[in-house]
């Protein structure tokens, strides 16, 4: 799951970026994070908290 990015054919329409999420990086590790959430499950939320601050340096700094 950590490699799905840019596989649509159509990748300007079929990638949903909301406005709080600048790239395909942000958009896949937030909704991870919010899916973990959402299940209640906390070590996985707090590595996707993790893995989303590794990103904004990675990428965007
Ligand atoms: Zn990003």
């Amino acid at each position: 799951m950590t490699n799905v990015q840019f596989n649509s054919p159509l990748p300007e329409e079929s990638v949903a970026v909301s406005p709080s999420a600048p790239c395909a990086g942000c958009a896949e590790i937030k909704a991870k994070h919010y899916a973990s959430v959402r299940d209640g499950n906390r070590k996985k939320a707090e590595a996707t908290a993790v893995a989303m601050g590794r990103h904004l340096r990675a990428a965007h700094s």
